[in-house]
C-alpha cells in the first residue's frame, strides 16, 4: 500500500488564521486527496493545500484514488476528470455510493456539457483549467466550511430530535 499513496509527512508551517471563530481552527487539519496525473500540478497542489494547514494526500489514477480514498476517508477530494485508466467522471460515481466526502473537479475542458456531467456525477463544485491556485484554496475553503455547518446543524438537530446523526450529515451539499 505504501507505494500506491505518497503520504505526505511533513507538516505544514502553520499560517496566520483570518477565522475569527474557534470552530474553525479544526479546519485547518482537514485531510485532502488530491486525485491528478500530471506531476507539476499534483506538487503545485500539495504545496498550496499543505500551505493552508491541510493534510494532503495524492494518487495519480482512478484506481489509486478509489483506495487512497477507502483508505484515509479524505474530508474533500479535489479530482481531476482526465485520468488514466478509471475516469474522474468514473471514481465520483463509485465514491459517491460509497461516502459522502465533497469533491471538487478539475478538467482541462471547458464544455459545459462536462459541468452538467460532472455535477450529476455528485460531484460538489467544479474548476476549469488552468485555475487560479488562489482560487481553488478557496473554494475548498468553502466546501469545507459548508460540511462542517451542515454537521454541526446536524448534531443540534438530531440532538434536539434525539435520533442518529450520522444519515444527515452532508444533506445539502450539493
Ligand atoms: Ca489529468
Amino acid at each position: 500500500m505504501r507505494d500506491v499513496v505518497s503520504r505526505q509527512q511533513t507538516q505544514a508551517p502553520r499560517v496566520a488564521r483570518d477565522y475569527g471563530e474557534k470552530r474553525y481552527v479544526q479546519m485547518t487539519n482537514a485531510r485532502v486527496l488530491v486525485v491528478e496525473d500530471e506531476p507539476a500540478l499534483v506538487e503545485t497542489l500539495d504545496y498550496s493545500l499543505r500551505r493552508q494547514g491541510y493534510d494532503v494526500t495524492t494518487a495519480g489514477d482512478g484506481r489509486k484514488a478509489l483506495e487512497a480514498a477507502r483508505m484515509q476517508t479524505p474530508d474533500l477530494i479535489v479530482l481531476d476528470i482526465m485520468l488514466p485508466g478509471l475516469d474522474g467522471f468514473e471514481v465520483c460515481r463509485i465514491l459517491r455510493q460509497e461516502m459522502n466526502v465533497p469533491i471538487l473537479m478539475l478538467t482541462a475542458r471547458s464544455e459545459e456539457v462536462d459541468k452538467v456531467v460532472g455535477l450529476e456525477m455528485g460531484a460538489d463544485d467544479y474548476m476549469t483549467k488552468p485555475f487560479s491556485m488562489r482560487e481553488l484554496v478557496a473554494r475548498v475553503k468553502a466546501l469545507l466550511r459548508r460540511v462542517r455547518i451542515d454537521r454541526e446543524e446536524a448534531v443540534a438537530t438530531n440532538a434536539a430530535m434525539d435520533v442518529p446523526t450520522e444519515r444527515m450529515v452532508f444533506g445539502n451539499l450539493t
